[in-house]
């Protein structure tokens, strides 16, 4: 089996406007970064505009272009996954298809791979343009509160935009988890990953596919992906609860036998209601765990795959 020098892999969901362009950008960047040894690999996640046909366009028209069309919306990170599983390149360049990050930094990147003798080479965000103080404001605070809960240390800022060596990748594809957060997976698999600061443009057309409940999904997999660490909160917390109901004990005592009467209700309803409020907490953080564990036990196919446009050589779980 041939491995061309560079594969990119690029997931799209509603892109139409953008790929003609998307192609004509990352086809001169592959070009320029290693010659005409290169595939770029589209990934159609159930698009509900033209993508999938222009896609085939693509493909007909430049025989570096393999398009998979995925049975349905499987999400972003898991039709990733189908390009990553499908391409075969020796070097692969992850990188979103709204043009947010620019495809012409693929030669700065290889470079630096080869500078430092790295496996990963992972685009860090140093501004983004175009995008909500919300969004910019929760994707920090998600990254910082990530840090902190997980025993992987998963870097702040980053997106998938990353250059991978075949190494690298094969480990990643290793992981068979459903639940699946690609920047953090990338990161413990290890080997030697570098940096590489970039400012992020604006999108080049259409809207995010990432509104906040979606933001919410990603970032509750990868809290619970990759720590346990909420479920040890229980514990901690009853510790502490302990500790305030002795008090509590010394004070309702000390009310008894100096004779005060106990003027209960506000008091007891507070407690109710907080203990109450803990309790369906940690409840709900052990039914996240549980319900995580159930659709990995089912073992399902992570995508399906419908038609492939194009010559691919990878292993992509086909449908039927
Ligand atoms: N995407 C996808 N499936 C989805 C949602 C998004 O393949 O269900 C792709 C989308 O086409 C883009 C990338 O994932 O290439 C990142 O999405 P988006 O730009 O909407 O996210 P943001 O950059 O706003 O975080
Ligand atoms: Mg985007």
């Amino acid at each position: 089996m041939h491995r061309p020098a560079l594969s990119v892999v690029i997931p799209c969901y509603n892109e139409e406007a953008t790929l003609p362009l998307l192609h004509a950008r990352v086809s001169a960047a592959a070009f320029a970064a290693v010659g005409a040894d290169h595939e770029i690999v589209l990934v159609n996640d159930g698009s509900r505009d033209d993508s999938w046909a222009v896609m085939q366009a693509l493909a007909t028209a430049d025989c570096h272009v393999v398009a998979i069309n995925l049975s349905r919306n499987h999400g972003h990170q898991l039709a990733l996954t189908a390009g990553l599983d499908l391409c075969s390149g020796q070097q692969i360049l992850i990188i979103d298809a709204d043009l947010q990050d620019p495809p012409e930094l693929l030669t700065e990147m290889r470079a630096v791979m080869a500078r430092d003798g790295a496996d990963v080479v992972y685009a860090v965000r140093r501004q983004r343009a175009g995008e909500t103080w919300f969004k910019k404001a929760t994707a920090a605070a998600f990254y910082r509160v990530l840090d902190r809960v997980t025993d992987t240390p998963i870097p702040l800022d980053t997106g998938d935009f990353r250059l991978m060596t075949r190494r690298a990748l094969d480990a990643l594809l290793a992981l068979p988890e459903q639940a699946r957060f690609i920047r953090g997976m990338v990161a413990w698999v290890g080997f030697r990953q570098v940096p590489f600061p970039y400012d992020r443009a604006e999108r080049h057309a259409g809207e995010t596919h990432y509104p906040l409940a979606k933001m919410i999904r990603l970032a509750l997999d990868a809290v619970t992906g990759f720590s346990t660490a909420p479920l040890r909160w229980a514990s901690h917390l009853s510790v502490i609860l302990a500790g305030c109901s002795l008090l509590l004990l010394f004070y309702i005592g000390f009310g008894y036998f100096s004779g005060g009467r106990v003027q209960g209700w506000t008091s007891t309803m507070l407690v109710v209601v907080v203990l109450s409020a803990i309790q369906m907490f940690v409840l709900g953080m052990i039914g996240e765990y549980l319900g995580r564990l159930y659709i990995e036990a089912k073992r399902r196919p992570l995508y399906l795959v419908a038609d492939i446009a194009g010559v691919a050589h990878g292993r992509a779980t086909l449908g039927f």
